[in-house]
């Protein structure tokens, strides 16, 4: 199947490439798809194309899942796959739209068999190798520049996986120490928590962040493609193995987008 779909490829770019004015619009529309390179454009509108054609989308009653929606979605996706390429995504099959945030229900025993249940408030969901369920009030709410980003924050989560296990660490690329990173990325963990407590000190990071190691990588890519300065000056070995990792540098290229269009950076 991965063979065929690869053979393919060359053809779904032929015929189905993202027309230049609806490219020209989705680049427009969201300040963090601002300052890439014309190689750099070019290779993220091919993934993108591919991202619509080998995924399927659905979407719950009362969304309108426009070609618009779709693309949106598929080029905040492929953001963080532009240094990599799309068989990242090879266990990522289907994404699945609802209207806003939903509800999720957990059981869990603990160490006496007691089991608990709570219910958990979601913007988005990946299970791991089943959809990828975001909220479309989340989607619109992803692209400003803000920092929050719900389709970079679930597709980190798939990329967690591609090492097997859903730690914070992805399969990290030849040259990449995982000792490294498991200890700077511990250690800032720990930094993020006890800053959470503290009024002083307090980070701009979503203090979400801390709720696991997983979360700490998903929400630290979310910062790395929205709003990369808040890293580099708070955690910058985040920021350096995050751009060694997604082979990006986020910080330079959004300065110079920022520069080009004459406004202050913030
Ligand atoms: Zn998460």
């Amino acid at each position: 199947m991965g063979f065929v779909r690869r053979m393919l490829r060359p053809r779904v770019l032929r015929n189905s490439l993202i027309p230049v004015e609806t490219w020209a619009t989705l680049l427009s529309q969201h300040p963090i798809l601002k300052g890439f390179s014309d190689d750099e454009a070019r290779r993220l509108r091919e993934l993108a194309t591919l991202f619509l054609h080998e995924k399927t989308f659905s979407a719950a009653e009362g969304i309108d899942l426009t070609d618009h929606l779709r693309a949106v979605i598929a080029v905040q996706a492929c953001l963080p796959i532009l240094g990599l390429d799309i068989d990242w995504y090879g266990n990522w099959k289907t994404v699945v739209v609802v209207p806003d945030v939903f509800t999720e229900e957990y059981t869990e025993p603990d160490e006496a068999g007691v089991v608990h249940e709570w219910e958990e408030d979601k913007s988005g969901l990946s299970w791991d190798e089943g959809p990828v369920v975001l909220s479309w009030e989340d989607i619109e709410a992803s692209g400003w520049g803000d920092g929050y980003n719900v389709v970079i924050h679930e597709a980190a989560h798939r990329l967690d996986q591609t090492d097997g296990a859903v730690n914070g660490c992805p399969a990290l690329h030849q040259g990449m120490d995982p000792d490294e990173w498991r200890r700077v990325f511990s250690g800032s963990f720990e930094d993020l928590s006890r800053r959470k407590r503290s009024r002083k000190h307090r980070s701009k990071i979503d203090s979400y962040a801390t709720e696991s190691d997983s979360e700490f990588f998903a929400v630290a890519s979310e910062y790395f493609f929205e709003k990369p300065r808040v890293l580099t000056s708070e955690y910058p070995d985040i920021y350096r193995l995050l751009a060694a990792f997604y082979r990006q540098d986020t910080a330079a290229r959004l300065t110079a987008a920022r520069g080009k269009r004459g406004g202050s950076a913030s």
